[in-house]
């Protein structure tokens, strides 16, 4: 049974090959963190998250790259080239990496409060400056690129009309053809120095009151957006890597152009499966400035969210994204989130009891029973195999978390099931749970921390004791009740403690 993805280059569903198993090399367009994270920024890195666990589930070996775009990136709404980083500091008076590093930290808060797993390497463009030049003078070099007045742009006709053979044509992974690109592309800046409206610029003159600027074989600029995912994912992943991942409104313009610009370089389509999780909306409507509707995770935690009125935990909100699947669209409201709170706890608890059920070694006495039970278990695998059908698992466990009810409950006998189907079912809950959907206890957090901690004291005390080492257990209880925390040595053998 092998892993099956959706590949947006061809359109199909394939298999799952790396080019080095058991390694595997995997690029995800980041942020750019010019401002606060929001809700858009949730869903692709809860999906590509779950991608990357169950990769690891699976016995690969990943490497996961995940940039962070701290330039480059233009204005879209703002005819003038102008750098998002450098208009937002001048906007909050920051020093631009002040700004950088301030939204760096919220979006790294965001992140591991939805339980995202770190990526292996978080490259930023500004640290990335010589390789992206070193690309561009390799794909003038080539012809596929040309000078205006201190910028470069990427020539997109001169491509499609030699590599349509050898790579990808342009145009192939968004499904476009360039007379419809004419009419679509935002990029409509210094139209008079393109030789063509499709090209798009690798590297940007920096006019004198521009605070972000690097020296370059064609003067003072900054790189353009997508030419820093082609140089750090060749740099850290090589020329060919097995998955690039990313939200689909970056098929285009951006994926193409990485490919364009990747292919000119080393003569290969840079990934061998590009994934694209959809879209949000939020009742219903595209989430944007313009319809005044963007959520800030801040606000989604908190509950100030003007739309979504309420406080959603990030697990809730996390195992919501993890109902859908993550190539449909996916609306989000307060009814639709409060429902998927009440379904999570549902599970959880279900989770929880059973995890600390005492199996007991038995046949079991209702083979149909057992059966349904494992083959919904087995069936974990083979929706994620699927292309990674998070929804349909879920959907068996909850027929799982009935039955487990049942047992709770005493209407199902506690003999009717064969300790190894419970078994397996304990084992494989915990398994999808925690480490492939990276789900946690919502009451995990400060209080289970320090609870952990003293227990870890109170057992370390207790060894201490047993070796006679009353200096040690002394200074433990004593160190403790000078913070405010008392042990009591309970007739039973253990302790206990109170916090002030
Ligand atoms: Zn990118």
């Amino acid at each position: 049974m092998s892993l099956k993805v959706y590949n947006s280059l061809t359109r199909q569903k394939e298999d799952f090959n790396p080019i080095n198993p058991p390694y595997v090399g995997m690029y995800v367009c980041g942020p750019t963190v010019s401002g606060e994270s929001h809700l858009g920024h949730a869903r692709p890195f809860i999906t590509f998250d779950v991608v990357y666990r169950y990769l690891m589930h699976l016995g690969y070996k990943v490497r996961y790259v995940r940039n962070i775009t701290d330039a480059g990136h233009f204005e879209e709404e703002g005819r003038a080239a102008e750098d998002k980083i450098s208009s937002k500091a001048i906007l909050e008076k920051l020093e631009p990496m002040e700004l950088v590093q301030k939204y760096t930290n919220l979006y790294h808060w965001a992140m591991s409060q939805f339980n995202n797993l770190p990526p292996s390497i978080e490259p930023t463009a500004t640290g990335h400056i010589v390789e992206q030049i070193e690309m561009i003078k390799k794909i003038i070099a080539d012809g596929y690129a040309y000078e205006a007045n201190g910028s470069v742009y990427f020539n997109v006709e001169k491509y499609n009309t030699d590599f349509s053979k050898l790579g990808k044509p342009y145009g192939m992974l968004s499904g476009r053809n360039i007379d419809e690109q004419l009419d679509t592309t935002r990029e409509l800046e210094n139209q008079d120095e393109k030789r063509n409206r499709n090209d798009f610029a690798l590297w940007k003159s920096a006019p004198p009151e521009h605070i972000m600027r690097w020296q370059s074989p064609w003067g003072e600029g900054f790189p353009g957006w997508h030419i820093e995912c082609s140089a750090m994912s060749s740099k850290y992943l090589g020329q060919e890597f097995d998955i690039h991942g990313g939200g689909m409104d970056l098929q285009f313009p951006h994926h193409e152009c990485e490919i364009a610009q990747s292919t000119v370089c080393n003569h290969k389509t840079p990934a061998r499966y590009w994934l694209h999780n959809n879209m949000i909306t939020i009742e219903g409507r595209k989430m944007g400035k313009s319809y005044n509707n963007v959520v800030k995770l801040t606000e989604l935690f908190s509950g100030g969210s003007p739309v979504l009125t309420q406080a959603y935990s990030p697990m809730t909100v996390r195992f919501f994204i993890l109902q859908s699947h993550y190539r449909g669209t996916l609306d989000f409201s307060n009814e639709a989130l409060q429902a998927s709170e009440k379904a999570f706890k549902r599970l959880w608890e279900a989770h929880e009891w059973f995890s600390k059920y005492m199996i007991v070694e038995q046949a079991g006495t209702d083979a149909a029973l057992d059966q349904k039970v494992q083959a919904l278990v087995a069936e974990f695998d083979v929706f994620m195999n699927d292309d990674f059908s998070t929804a349909k698992v879920l959907a068996n466990m909850f027929d799982l978390v009935s039955i487990i009810n049942s047992i709770k409950d005493k209407h199902i006998a506690d003999t009717a099931i064969s300790s190894n189907t419970l078994n397996l079912l304990q084992r494989q809950l915990k398994v999808y749970l925690e480490e492939v959907f990276g789900l946690v206890s919502e009451r995990q957090g400060d209080g289970a921390q320090l609870d952990g901690v003293l227990q870890l004291l109170i057992s370390i005390r207790k060894d201490a004791k047993s070796k006679r080492d009353f200096m040690t257990s002394d200074k433990i209880r004593n160190e403790l009740a000078a913070l405010g925390v008392q042990l009591k040595d309970e007739k039973d053998g253990g302790t206990s403690y109170t916090v002030a």
